[in-house]
């Protein structure tokens, strides 16, 4: 295997060195200590792991972290209530609804609902339409964040380039054109979108001078589908059937890693990849936010 290893476990923990030194520095500063609410509806076990490594992650950065768990029945009424209760809690910077939400809940009313200056997560339409129009301060989404933030620091910067990612969802494949598109470090590059109706799909992938990949569907992308020298960058996480496993099954990306290995430059593995950037860049959201109030006072 020649290509360079775009580890996302080292990224994030020089991200959040960084961090822990800015949290310190707010404190002495201006004694704000920023805050992170996370609010979990339901006894979802995924759902309730990730708010768990959320709140872990927050406190080990010194960040005061929340967490508010409402039962399943909890109504839409009561949980928009509680969000209207964090948005006017100046202890609080960030709020971070998980999700999915039980069905009786319309999730976009809830996320709607969030104050944009509190939507450490990125989905309020303020924050949405500030980043597709590249104007004023914004919470990006923290996945695709965390996915430039690998590209800047491992020394592959898209500016000029032509980046090819596969996937549209509003979560990681259309924020992340957005963020590419950018006139801002981190973007200036040329962007093509796929998604399951691009004809041709290796014809595409094999155009870019960096891919990046999140489609969920398990090593798809194949070393033919890639064009030699690329930097790959895969957001896939998927679980597959692996008997030889103790647990029965194994986590891989959306890319055939071993052998696109063989052609790319660089590649980001998974697990070890993306992942761990994606909560690295809530903690550096939450402590923009904290940043952002006490410099507006
Ligand atoms: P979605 O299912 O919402 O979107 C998948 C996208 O891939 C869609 O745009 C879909 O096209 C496209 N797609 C699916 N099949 C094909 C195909 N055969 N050819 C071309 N395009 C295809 O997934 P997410 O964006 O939420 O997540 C994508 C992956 O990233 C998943 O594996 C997920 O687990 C992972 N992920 C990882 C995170 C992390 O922190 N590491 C965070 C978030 C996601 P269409 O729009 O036409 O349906």
């Amino acid at each position: 295997m020649g290509a360079q290893i775009i580890s996302g476990r080292d990224i994030a923990d020089e991200i959040r060195a960084e961090l822990k030194d800015r949290v310190a520095h707010l404190k002495e500063g201006s004694g704000v200590t920023p805050g992170l609410a996370t609010v979990l509806v339901g006894e979802n076990p995924a759902s309730q792991m990730y708010v768990g490594m959320k709140n872990k992650a927050a406190a080990d950065m010194g960040i005061n972290s929340r967490q508010i768990t409402l039962s399943v029945d909890t109504s839409e009424d009561e949980l928009l209530g509680v969000v209207s209760g964090l948005n006017a809690d100046p202890g609080i910077h960030g709020i971070l609804v998980q999700l999915p939400l039980p069905d009786h809940i319309d999730e976009g009313k809830v996320l709607e609902a969030i104050h944009p200056s509190k939507d450490v997560d990125g989905f309020h339409p303020i924050n949405v339409g500030r980043l597709a129009t590249d104007s004023g301060d914004f919470f990006a989404p923290c996945t695709p964040a965390g996915v430039i933030e690998m590209l800047t620091r491992s020394g592959h910067d898209p500016s000029g380039k032509h980046v090819v990612v596969v996937g549209r969802s509003n979560i990681v494949g259309r924020p992340l054109a957005a963020l590419l598109l950018r006139k801002a470090i981190g973007g200036n590059a040329t962007v093509t979108v796929c998604h399951s109706l691009t004809v041709d799909l290796g014809s595409v992938t094999r155009s870019a001078e960096i891919l990046i990949v999140a489609m969920g569907r398990p090593e798809m992308i194949t070393a033919e589908m890639v064009a030699p020298g690329a930097i790959v960058i895969d957001v896939g996480t998927n679980r597959v059937d692996d008997p030889s496993r103790d647990k029965g099954y194994r986590v891989c990306g959306d890319v055939l890693f071993d052998e696109v290995a063989e052609v790319a430059e660089a590649i980001s593995p998974v697990p070890g990849g993306v992942g761990p950037m994606t909560i690295t860049m809530l903690l550096a959201n939450t402590v923009k936010a904290a940043s952002l109030r006490t410099t507006s006072g």
